[in-house]
């Protein structure tokens, strides 16, 4: 196995690994580990090359640190990707690679979850490091955050109901949900049994089916989702869903989503502000999963205390909600100030979180 670091200016260590016995070809992206060791999922995924898998691995390690820092919990933000589809390319033994990749930096970083991964192969990565979350089993385990994440998800999008459509009842109101993976489906589910209208897309068929079958759902194609009429758009699939393009096809007055990254560029919040669509920043309302394996990482067995996160969590949401609605700023601005206000607290007074 060859583990190498790459030189950055944004991130506080950045590696590479390539395993020809497992064929893993992975990086992993520490970038703020202020708030402690660096938290946040390994994603398996089908990069066309390299460069495109280092700068997603960049960007969600970027991202985890704000979410680390608004949810208040004690970790920095991390991410890890491995380039291989993950229908076909996925063995033990690459996640055993991983394993002793993650391993190789003794706790600078911990891993879980991420698209194209499940509780059950992070089992193999378990095998040769400790420093993997978000396990099936074991005596703190946490299993998968998804259901933590589209509760998060949902309870904002009850709270951004309110301040942008004046109700928080979701009743009557079309939700267009892109992705029905582990954190859109049971969305989905909420959403639906909220009495909300569902309007679905996602590649795999048998999601669709099953969502069009038990929850009423009307079916689009992937490429359709975005441009449908609803009043909130929530993207539970990839990054970058918003940009030049897709902006103006927007009809929804909230987007409310579990994605990471949803933004293709930052001056998409002021573009989305300026068309009136309340943006509610990912980072902030999809982090229960965050809190999820930050209760296993820390060696919480008390469930009380996740709760207890999340409810924080969602009233943040609200209050930087309201704070941008009240000083009409895009809530992403209002949300990027608080994280960088936390972390410069934290470097002033390093005990103090
Ligand atoms: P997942 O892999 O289980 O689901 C993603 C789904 O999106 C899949 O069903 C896939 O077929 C679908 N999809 C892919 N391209 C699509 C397209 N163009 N249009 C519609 N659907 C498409 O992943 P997940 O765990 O549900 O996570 C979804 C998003 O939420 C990701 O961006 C992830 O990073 C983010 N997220 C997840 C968690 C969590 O707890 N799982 C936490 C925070 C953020």
């Amino acid at each position: 196995m060859k583990i190498e670091r790459i030189y950055s200016q944004t991130h506080e260590k950045v590696l590479s690994c390539t395993d020809p016995v497992s064929g893993l070809r992975a990086f992993i992206a520490i970038h703020d580990t202020t708030l402690g060791p660096a938290l946040g999922g390994c994603r398996m995924w089908h990069y066309d090359n390299a460069q495109e898998a280092m700068a997603d691995a960049l960007r969600l390690s970027a991202g985890m640190t704000a979410k680390s820092a608004l949810a208040g919990v004690p970790f920095g933000g991390g991410k890890a990707v491995i380039m291989a589809d993950p229908r076909t390319e996925k063995t033990p033994e690459k996640m055993r690679a991983m394993g002793r990749f993650i391993e190789s930096l003794k706790g600078e970083y911990i891993s879980g979850e991420d698209v194209g991964m499940t509780p059950q192969d992070l089992l193999f990565a378990a095998e040769e490091t400790e420093h993997v979350v978000g396990l099936p089993e074991g005596p703190y385990a946490s299993g998968d955050p998804s259901p933590v994440t589209a509760e998060g998800v949902f309870r904002c999008m009850r709270t951004a109901a309110r301040l942008r459509l004046g109700s928080a009842d979701l009743a009557g109101l079309t939700v267009a949900v892109q992705g029905l993976g582990h954190v859109g489906m049971v969305l989905a589910e909420k959403l639906s049994a909220a009495g909300a209208r569902l309007i679905v897309a996602d590649p795999n068929e048998a999601a669709t089916a099953r969502a069009a079958r038990d929850l009423g759902a009307r079916v689009v194609l992937p490429e359709e989702i975005v441009a449908v009429d609803s009043d909130i758009f929530a993207p539970c699939a990839l990054g970058g869903v918003v940009n030049a393009e897709s902006l103006g096809k927007l009809t929804a007055r909230v987007v409310c989503g579990s994605a990471n990254n949803q933004l293709a560029s930052p001056d998409c919040a002021a573009a989305l502000h300026s068309r009136n669509i309340l943006y509610c920043p990912d980072y902030v309302v999809n982090s229960g999963g965050l809190i999820s394996v930050a209760r296993e990482a820390l060696r919480i067995k008390d469930t009380g205390w996740m709760d207890a996160k999340l409810d924080e969590a969602v009233n943040t949401f609200a209050k930087l909600a309201k704070r941008a609605l009240k000083e009409k700023r895009p809530p992403l601005d209002v949300a990027d100030r608080m994280v960088a206000d936390i972390l410069a607290e934290a470097r002033d007074h390093p005990k103090a979180i």
